[in-house]
């Protein structure tokens, strides 16, 4: 698999390192609402389809990338670079 880093460009998979789910909302860290912290930490959704990631380029350039993949064939739909994007894709 092919991810196209948008410093790089096309790279192998092995370059990159999954970072984790970019649509989670982090509860405000001074929250004391247990079940948030709960579902936050311990519940993950298995989506079928397009899934917004983050994943880091760690064997190139080390940015950080939004990357929407569809977890059923690991399509690489969009890369974007992580801090000019939100979990919905679109550029800030
Ligand atoms: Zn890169």
């Amino acid at each position: 698999m092919l991810i196209s880093c948008p410093h790089c460009g096309p790279r192998d998979l092995a370059e990159f390192s999954y970072q984790g789910d970019a649509t989670r909302t982090r509860p405000e860290p001074a929250s004391t609402d247990t079940k948030a912290w709960h579902d936050y930490v311990y519940t993950r959704p298995n989506p079928a389809g397009p899934h917004h990631e983050y994943w880091q380029h760690a064997g190139g350039c080390r940015a950080h990338l939004l990357i929407v993949r569809d977890t059923l064939s690991h399509e690489i739909h969009s890369v974007a670079l992580a801090r000019s994007a939100n979990a919905s894709g679109a550029r800030a």
